[in-house]
């Protein structure tokens, strides 16, 4: 059985201005202070303050991360940020195809897919989140529409090694409600499978697989738990340096 390093990553959204650093700061005393911590620890925050971050939790170990790129390097797209200019911030990942930019920028697979590619160009590793709506759960339809996403969201040439998975139910995000443990446990076993179709056993076995969806720090360890669950994708939890390092340290 291969063992994955677990990788706990809080996405900030659009939240955060300069003084959200004293929970950086605060998240770092957590952790060298406390039990060592047994996950890889990424913080996603605005792109403003992304730089203070990568230089602020170096120290402590806390990597940081773009929320999105553009699928270009550089050019005539006003407000964009490339992968290149996260990773020169920085940064060392990047979260791509996020529900909230599927549903609100249009972005389809397609462009997850580029944006996917552009990142690992620019030498970061694309978070590629994939995720039901409530209603393709209610119809049955979950699994294929996380498989269809997974096909064409993760870049052909991409290797194994280069990318993570978040599986991310919409209807979860942001909503206090999380699918049962048993419904957890199919889906990543599902995209397991898929993992290992696309990359052969060995390597699909070692890809790691976020689950991400209103995990809290009442939530989290049973969540994590979970087989295939090698990690989690955090946004509300992980504003609170003492809530995402609850989380942390649940793993
Ligand atoms: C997210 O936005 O990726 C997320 C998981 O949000 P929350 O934890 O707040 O549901």
């Amino acid at each position: 059985m291969t063992t994955i390093s677990p990788l706990i990553a809080g996405n900030w959204k659009m939240n955060g201005l300069s003084q959200s650093l004293d929970e950086l700061t605060e998240l770092a005393q957590l952790l060298t202070t406390g039990e060592a911590p047994r996950a890889v620890v990424v913080v996603c925050p605005p792109a403003t303050i992304l730089a203070a971050v990568a230089a602020q939790g170096a120290s402590s170990g806390i990597m940081a991360g773009g929320q999105d790129c553009h699928v270009e390097a550089s050019g005539a797209h006003t407000g964009d940020i490339s992968a290149y200019m996260l990773a020169d911030a920085g940064a060392q990942f990047v979260i791509v195809g996020h529900s909230e930019r599927r549903a609100s920028h249009a972005e389809n697979d397609d462009i997850v897919r580029a944006k996917a590619e552009a990142a690992i160009g620019a030498g970061l590793k694309p978070i590629i989140c994939v995720g039901e709506t409530e209603s393709e759960r209610d119809g049955g339809s979950a699994e294929s529409i996380v498989n269809q996403q997974l096909s064409r969201s993760i870049p052909d040439a991409a290797e194994h090694h280069e990318i993570v998975v978040a599986y991310e139910p919409v209807w979860a995000i942001g909503t206090g409600r999380t699918p049962t443990l048993e419904e957890i446990a199919q889906m990543h076993a599902n995209i397991r499978a898929r993992l290992v179709e696309r990359f052969g056993e060995e390597r699909g076995n070692t890809l790691r697989i976020l689950y991400g969806g209103s995990m809290k720090p009442l939530n989290a360890r049973e969540i994590l738990n979970v087989d295939n669950v090698n990690g989690g994708l955090i946004g509300g939890a992980s504003l609170l340096a003492k809530d995402f390092y609850t989380i942390i340290s649940s793993v």
